[in-house]
């Protein structure tokens, strides 16, 4: 519904309902859980959004392709199989894994850490193709 919400006082929106164009809808617990685990496995879970972890997770559950620019959810798409299409750019061509590094001691952190727990650094995003 967020991402229609521009639509939400202007007549359209209620037509597009009524003519069943457009359906709003919730994606499971499990399938928002599969997503979850797979973008924090991935290295994409801190650049989600909760409506990017929604939508990614009703294309499962649908099995329906995603239209999206936005790498991380074309990393965890393409992780899961759900077929993307881009509008605006060529799009992924690998799936990456994203981890986080201390430049200084080059110690390996999940994503989610950002600062060194030897020297106390901030940590860097890196990548490696799967
Ligand atoms: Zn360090």
């Amino acid at each position: 519904m967020d991402e229609v919400r521009h639509l939400l006082y202007s007549s359209s929106y209620d037509t597009l309902i009524v003519l069943g164009l457009l359906v709003i809808m919730e994606p499971s617990i499990q399938s928002i859980s599969l997503v979850k685990k797979t973008a924090y496995n991935s290295g994409d879970i801190n650049r989600l959004t909760k409506a990017d972890i929604s939508i990614i997770s009703l294309a499962y559950q649908l099995g329906y392709p995603l239209i999206s620019d936005d790498y991380p959810v074309q990393n965890v798409s393409k992780i899961l199989g759900i077929k993307n299409f881009c509008l605006g750019t060529a799009g992924i061509s690998n799936i990456r894994k994203w981890t986080n590094y201390c430049k200084t001691c080059n110690q390996v952190y999940s994503p989610n850490i950002s600062e060194c727990r030897l020297c106390g650094n901030k940590t860097r995003r890196r990548y490696k193709n799967q």
